[in-house]
């Protein structure tokens, strides 16, 4: 069992701002509309559909939604968690560094015109770098697309040269712009997403909402198509990843991608990494044999709070030479306020 991690703030300015910390003095002029300034509303909204070529809930998911707490704390649409202070967008996740090398296709959300772009900016965790290395450039390589009314999108933490489009193209909706990448302020491969109306930040989920303001039943439909809407479901807490390996499970092992599949007579261990778990949740992790018993399993301590991701993993060596034939399950969940809210069960054969 590792300790908690959280993650840096993912701040990003430079192309003006994707996720910057208020007071980040590197944040541009337009960096300034921040989580913090109210919304206008505005009926000449475009329509804006998913923008990643992955699917939710199996090659990707979100990591954070906009802050909407004026003040230091950070409060999403919802009135959750899944934020972080003054996080201006929304961060689509894919799994780890195997799934952005083998690359995951960035989407123009609806037709415009590119406005403003970078590139260059080197794939390096800041965990690797240090915030200071991408000082000014927090968004990485980005994309700004225009789409008429005041209205724009910018895409940041693009893969290093792999920018598809000049600054003038035209886009439409599900246009490839670039990959996910790892550019600027991050540690861990996605997009982060920022929606603006004449310079001001606009959250797409709830866009009738101020900056200062959350609403636990909001629908979250927002300025989403249909189906976008349909993916981004709001929910609190989901298992990122899981799996068997033989090999040592670490936060950094799991981003990497591909733990070593387990054999007869190696260590059988089950991990499960998850996000946007909540204060008290409680996570329990199994493992059972083909002869219907449990091999491993474990328990975690209620949260202390909030955390954007988590990992737990259980496991044994064979008490002598291989593994008995048969199927091994894992089993996970979670509970919150004693109801199983995530459950997750995924096999191995031996
Ligand atoms: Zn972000």
């Amino acid at each position: 069992m590792k300790p908690p991690l959280r993650f840096v703030a993912i701040a990003a300015a430079g192309l003006a701002a994707a996720c910057s910390p208020s007071g980040d003095s590197s944040a541009q002029s337009t960096a300034a509309p921040s989580a913090q300034t109210p919304a206008p509303v505005a009926d000449d909204a475009p329509r804006l559909s998913f923008p990643v070529a992955c699917t939710v809930g199996s090659t990707c998911e979100v990591q954070n939604y906009m802050d909407h707490d004026p003040g230091p704390g950070a409060q999403d649409y919802r009135c959750g968690a899944n934020t972080y202070d003054a996080h201006s967008g929304v961060d689509i996740r894919i799994l780890d560094m195997s799934a952005q090398a083998a690359g995951f296709e960035v989407l123009a959300a609806a037709p415009g015109r590119v406005a403003r772009l970078r590139d260059g900016v080197p794939d390096i965790s800041i965990r690797t770098r240090g915030p200071d290395a991408v000082s000014g450039q927090e968004c990485g390589n980005g994309v700004v697309v225009d789409h008429g009314n005041g209205w724009e999108t910018q895409y940041c933490h693009l893969a290093n040269g792999s920018l598809k489009v000049q600054v003038g193209d035209h886009v439409d909706a599900g246009t490839p712009i670039a990959r996910i990448g790892l550019s600027g302020q991050t540690e861990y491969p996605h997009v982060h997403v920022t929606v603006r109306k004449d310079g001001v930040v606009i959250d797409p989920f709830a866009p009738k909402l101020d900056a200062k303001t959350c609403d636990a039943s909001a629908p979250g439909e927002g300025l989403w198509t249909v189906d976008a809407a349909k993916a981004l479901a709001y929910r609190a807490g989901v298992v990122l990843n899981a799996g068997f390996t033989s090999a040592p499970v670490t936060m950094a092992s799991i981003e990497a991608g591909g733990l070593a599949r387990p054999t007869n007579g190696t260590p059988l261990i089950a991990y499960v990494r998850a996000i946007n778990l909540r204060g008290g949740d409680v996570q329990e992790l199994a493992i059972v044999g083909p002869d219907g018993k449990t091999i491993a399993s474990g328990a975690q301590p209620p949260l202390d709070r909030s955390k954007a991701q988590y990992m737990m993993f259980v496991g044994k060596r064979p008490s002598s030479g291989d593994w008995p034939a048969g199927r091994y399950t894992a089993t996970y969940q979670v509970k919150r306020d004693a109801k199983v809210v995530i459950s997750k069960s995924f096999s191995i054969d031996l």
